[in-house]
């Protein structure tokens, strides 16, 4: 009988998943359930044109519904070399454009291809790669994010020498310690990342450029440099009564916790900002104890970063299942500390004013304050890239947009000779698959500069770039 229906995905209960960092909210797919719900696709492959890694969505879909798992993992390896990561944390735009939206539901893509990519301990066994020469070229790359280990993994497999140099003791960046483990358990990061670096890169970690290593020796012993360093310098808010034990922001809060530290947040938590980061610390201080757990956002609820899509509705329905309270169009104004230690936030109400066809904006109303109580604040309220590493010299080279985004041409070069960027710095969708695209476009263009296309293991290994180019708007079918 046809199916029309989207195969749900079953949830860990929320009473236990709160108390544990080790229990995924989402469960897997039977092999059962995958193959039903990818037989439901129509492979017209419409969701490819909202991939930024262009991924063959329809192709690997396909092969998981005539039950061949590793075709799909074989095929999502073209653009991307974590389907399993991907697979459960992408922001799956693609979803929100499938065909089948009204008609069932969306096929479930992000969870299919997490499906797949499950069911291999080891991805060489499935790929099978080629044994690569290696070519007379190096390439450095600066920070083992999903876009420097997707430009590793790229690089590493044509035969470029390629070596990594991260500040942290782990591999991962954003993946690691801005992703919590229950969204993204460490065991998927290992083997993901680890069939990567399996591919002959050289690793530094704990070495921080400008300080264990100069950007100038990189530049100069590198035949071409891939810097994706990501956005880890955090932006405080400056509210009065900052200066405070107990204030977080949530980039150094996910950090900390994710590097294995147990903060004691104490019962009751404030979040102030309303994007996926202030969900996932939100959630995080659940897991730590805490028993009243408070998102304080300036905006109308419709109006928060990442919204309208499924991601965002699911994310918030997860938060909301455990418990985390919302309150919208509010603005914190002050910090209340009591012997040395936060103890509350005072708040206004907003009103929101919609002026032409723009964003709705918050006016407090200052004439009635309220307070809550509180043994931690945590500000969800953007982070941004610290240049500084580069040094004077090449930082008066680098062209930055004025929100503090690296340039780069189409190639991912950017205004200085053989360096590439790409990533959370380089582009303002700050999403993983987004860091994953500008990594295959920067793979692309460091071949290109180093001039060794004729010198490559096999082209049929190279990132694809703009897939949908390549397809009839109606087969779905593969073409050269
Ligand atoms: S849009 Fe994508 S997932 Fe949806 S039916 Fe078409 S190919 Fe399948």
């Amino acid at each position: 009988m046809l199916n029309f229906e989207r195969v749900k995905e079953r949830h860990a209960p929320p009473e236990e998943r709160v108390k544990s960092f080790e229990i995924e909210p989402v469960l897997g797919y039977t092999d059962e359930e995958g193959v039903s719900e990818a037989s439901r696709c129509i492979g017209c492959n419409i969701c490819t044109q909202a991939c930024p890694a262009s991924l063959d969505i329809g192709g690997y879909i396909r092969s998981a519904a005539v039950g061949d798992p590793a075709g799909t993992v074989k095929i999502v390896f073209e653009n991307l070399p974590f389907p399993a990561i991907i697979g459960r944390v992408c922001t799956h735009f693609c979803e929100d454009i499938c065909v089948l939206y009204d008609t069932g539901g969306p096929i479930a893509i992000r969870h299919l291809k997490r499906y797949a990519a499950d069911k291999f301990a080891d991805y060489g066994k499935v790929l099978n790669l080629p044994k690569k020469n290696f070519i007379d070229k190096h390439v450095s790359i600066i920070g083992a994010g999903p876009s420097g280990l997707t430009a590793a993994y790229y690089l590493s497999i044509q035969g470029v020498r390629v070596t990594i140099y991260e500040s942290l003791p782990e591999l991962g960046g954003f993946m690691l310690v801005g992703i919590p483990r229950y969204r993204l358990p460490k065991e998927v990061l290992d083997k993901e990342i680890g069939f990567i670096i399996s591919q002959g890169v050289e690793v530094h970690t704990n070495t921080v450029v400008g300080k264990d290593i100069p950007f100038a020796e990189i530049m100069d012993k590198s035949d071409a440099v891939y810097m994706s360093v990501g956005t880890h310098k955090p932006r405080m808010t400056g509210t009065p009564g900052s200066n405070t034990s107990g204030l977080y922001h949530a980039t150094e809060f996910l950090r900390r916790v994710s590097l294995g530290e147990k903060i004691d947040v104490g019962e009751n938590v404030v979040v102030v900002g309303g994007g996926f980061t202030a969900n996932d610390s939100s959630r995080t201080s659940l897991r730590l104890g805490a028993k009243n757990v408070y998102i304080l956002y300036r905006r109308r609820d419709i109006d928060r970063p990442g919204y309208p899509s499924m991601n965002a509705e699911e994310e918030m329905d997860e938060s909301l299942e455990e418990g985390v309270h919302y309150l919208w169009e509010v603005t914190p104004f002050e910090y209340v500390s009591t012997d040395g230690k936060i103890s509350a936030v005072k708040y206004w109400h907003n009103q929101m004013i919609i002026e032409g066809g723009g964003r709705a904006k918050p006016i407090p109303q200052k004439d009635k304050v309220e307070i809550i109580p509180c043994d931690t604040v945590i500000e969800a309220t953007g982070q941004e890239t610290d240049y500084s590493f580069m040094g004077d010299d090449y930082l008066r080279q680098l062209r930055l947009t004025p929100q503090g985004h690296v340039i780069v041409d189409r190639n991912g070069m950017t205004s200085i000779p053989k360096l590439f960027s790409g990533g959370d710095s380089t582009n303002s969708s700050k999403d993983l698959i987004s860091a994953v695209r500008d990594a295959d476009t920067a793979v692309m263009g460091i071949l290109e500069h180093l001039n060794v296309m004729d010198q490559i293991t096999d082209d049929k290994l190279l990132p694809v770039l703009d897939r949908w180019k390549k397809y009839s708007p109606s087969a779905g079918k593969r073409m050269g």
